[in-house]
C-alpha cells in the first residue's frame, strides 16, 4: 500500500530533575549543598532516508516520545543528556502542526531538522546556596519538552508531473522515456501509486518525471481517485498534460483537456498557473485531421504542443527535448518554507502558558514558573529599564497579585530561580 499522509504525536524528552544533596565525607562536618542539575531531554529530529518511499510505517506507530534527561545526583553530578529521537521519513515529507496547518518543516533536504526541543534540566540545590541560605533543601524539576500533533504529507520531488485522464497513456510514456516500469493495461486506474522515473537526455543531463494516477472529473472534490494524488504535482516545475488525441474511448480531446485543467484549478490556483505542455498521445490511432484540429486549439491557447505515440515511441524523443528546453528556464523544484509563529502568536502562547506557583518557606517567597527562566536570564538587574520590564512581567502575569494575596510584606525576600530580591511595593 502506498501511504502518503499520516498523523502522529511527537514529544521531546523532559529535562531531568535537579538533585537535593549535601556534601558528606568521613571526618568532615556536614558540608554544603552539592545536588547536581538534571540533564537535557532528547530532541525530536526529522531526517530524510532515501530508502523509505512512503509513510506506511507511521500508520502502525503513531507516538514518538524522546527520553527524559537523567536526574542530577550528589557530588554536583549533572545528569546525562538524553539522546535525540531521530524519525526517518521519505524525501519530500512536509510536516505540519495538525491543528493550525502551519508548516513546521519540509524534509526535502539532507540536513536533519529539529522539530521539538528537549526540556532543559532542572537545577540542583547547589545553585541555590546564598550567604543567608546555606542549606537549600530544594531543587527544581526539569523543564517539559515540546510536543505536537503533526500531519506528515509526502509531496514527491519531481521536475515534471504527468497528468491526464486514466488510460491516456501516461504510464506507457514514462516507461519508454525512463527506466521506470509502472503497470500498464488497457483499463482505468491501473496506476494506483505515483511512480518516479529518471529521464536521461545525455551524460549529465537528466530530469525526474512523475507518473501520477489518473484524474477524473470531480477529483478535486475528492470524488474517486486522483484528488489525493494532486499533492504530488504541487512541487513539479512543469506539468505535462497527456491527452488521448484519437478519442478512441469515445471521448473528445478538447473536453478532456479542459476538464483536467478545471480539476487542477479547483485544487489550487498555483497548479492552474503552473507551466504546462501538452502531449497528444495515441497519434498512431488518430487521423491527421483530428491531430491538426487539436493542435490548433492548444496552440491558440499558447501551450507548446507535441504529437506523440507512446506505444510506438514516435515523437517521444522530441517531447523529452521539449521538456528539457522548457525546464532550463524554470525555477528549481519548490520547497515549502517553515511558517514560524508571528510575534503576536508567540506572545499569546506565552501568556496562555504563564502558569506559576508560589510557596513560602522560612519566610521566603519562592516563585516557580518555567517560562520566566528565559526572561530572567535576559534581564540586566543593574539596568533600570530592564528591571522595569521585569517588574511589568511580574505584574501582568499576576505574580505580584498572588504574592500580596499571600500576605507578603515590604522587605520580604522573593526568590525566582537563583535570583533573589526584596519585595518593595
Ligand atoms: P494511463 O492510465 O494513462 O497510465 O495509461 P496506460 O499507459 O496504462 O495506457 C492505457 C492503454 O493505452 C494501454 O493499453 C496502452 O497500451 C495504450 N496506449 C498507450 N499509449 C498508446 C499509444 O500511443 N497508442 C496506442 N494505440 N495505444 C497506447
Ligand atoms: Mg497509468
Amino acid at each position: 500500500m502506498f501511504v502518503d499522509q499520516a498523523n502522529i504525536y511527537i514529544k521531546a524528552g523532559d529535562g531531568g530533575d535537579g538533585c537535593v544533596s549535601f556534601h558528606r565525607e568521613k571526618y568532615i562536618a556536614s558540608g554544603g549543598p552539592d545536588g547536581g542539575d538534571g540533564g537535557k531531554g532528547g530532541d525530536i529530529v526529522f531526517k530524510v532516508d532515501d530508502n523509505i518511499s512512503n509513510l506506511i510505517d507511521f500508520r502502525y506507530k503513531r507516538k514518538y516520545i524522546a527520553e527524559k534527561g537523567q536526574n542530577g545526583s550528589s557530588k554536583n553530578c549533572t545528569g546525562r543528556n538524553a539522546p535525540d529521537l531521530i524519525i526517518n521519513v521519505p524525501r519530500g515529507t512536509v510536516v505540519r502542526e495538525s491543528e493550525s496547518g502551519r508548516i513546521l518543516a519540509d524534509l526535502s533536504c539532507d540536513e536533519p531538522v529539529v522539530i521539538c526541543k528537549g526540556g532543559k534540566g532542572g537545577r540542583g540545590n547547589a545553585h541555590f546556596a546564598t550567604p543567608t541560605r546555606q542549606i537549600p533543601r530544594f531543587a527544581k524539576p526539569g523543564f517539559r519538552g515540546d510536543e505536537y500533533n503533526v500531519t506528515l504529507e509526502l509531496k514527491l520531488i519531481a521536475d515534471v508531473g504527468l497528468v491526464g485522464f486514466p488510460n491516456v497513456g501516461k504510464s506507457t510514456l514514462i516507461s519508454v522515456v525512463s527506466a521506470a516500469k509502472p503497470k500498464i493495461a488497457n483499463y482505468h486506474f491501473t496506476t494506483l501509486t505515483p511512480v518516479l522515473g529518471v529521464v536521461k537526455i545525455e551524460d549529465g543531463k537528466s530530469f525526474v518525471m512523475a507518473d501520477i494516477p489518473g484524474l477524473i472529473e470531480g477529483a478535486s472534490e475528492g470524488v474517486g481517485l486522483g484528488h489525493e494524488f494532486l499533492r504530488h504535482v504541487e512541487r513539479c516545475r512543469l506539468i505535462v498534460h497527456v491527452v488521448d488525441v484519437s478519442g478512441i474511448e469515445g471521448r473528445n480531446p478538447v473536453e478532456d483537456f479542459e476538464a483536467i485543467n478545471k480539476e487542477l484549478a479547483n485544487f489550487s490556483e498555483e497548479l492552474a498557473e503552473a507551466p504546462q505542455i501538452v502531449a497528444a498521445n495515441k497519434s498512431d490511432m488518430a487521423t491527421p485531421e483530428q491531430i491538426a484540429e487539436f493542435r490548433e486549439y492548444i496552440e491558440d491557447k499558447g501551450y507548446p504542443f507535441f504529437e506523440i505515440s507512446a506505444a510506438t515511441t514516435n515523437g517521444t524523443q522530441a517531447l523529452v527535448y521539449g521538456i528539457w528546453d522548457k525546464l532550463k528556464d524554470l525555477p528549481p523544484v519548490k520547497e515549502f518554507e517553515a511558517q514560524p509563529l508571528t510575534q503576536q502568536e508567540l506572545d499569546e502562547k506565552l501568556i496562555s502558558n504563564r502558569a506559576f506557583n508560589v510557596t513560602v518557606e522560612d519566610g521566603i517567597y519562592f516563585v516557580e514558573a518555567d517560562w520566566l527562566w528565559d526572561i530572567l536570564r535576559s534581564v540586566n538587574m543593574d539596568d533600570y529599564s530592564s528591571l522595569q520590564y521585569f517588574q511589568r512581567v511580574l505584574r501582568s502575569s499576576g505574580i505580584i497579585d498572588k504574592l500580596e494575596e499571600m500576605g507578603i510584606n515590604e522587605g520580604d525576600t522573593v526568590s525566582i530561580f537563583d535570583f533573589e530580591f526584596d519585595y518593595i511595593r
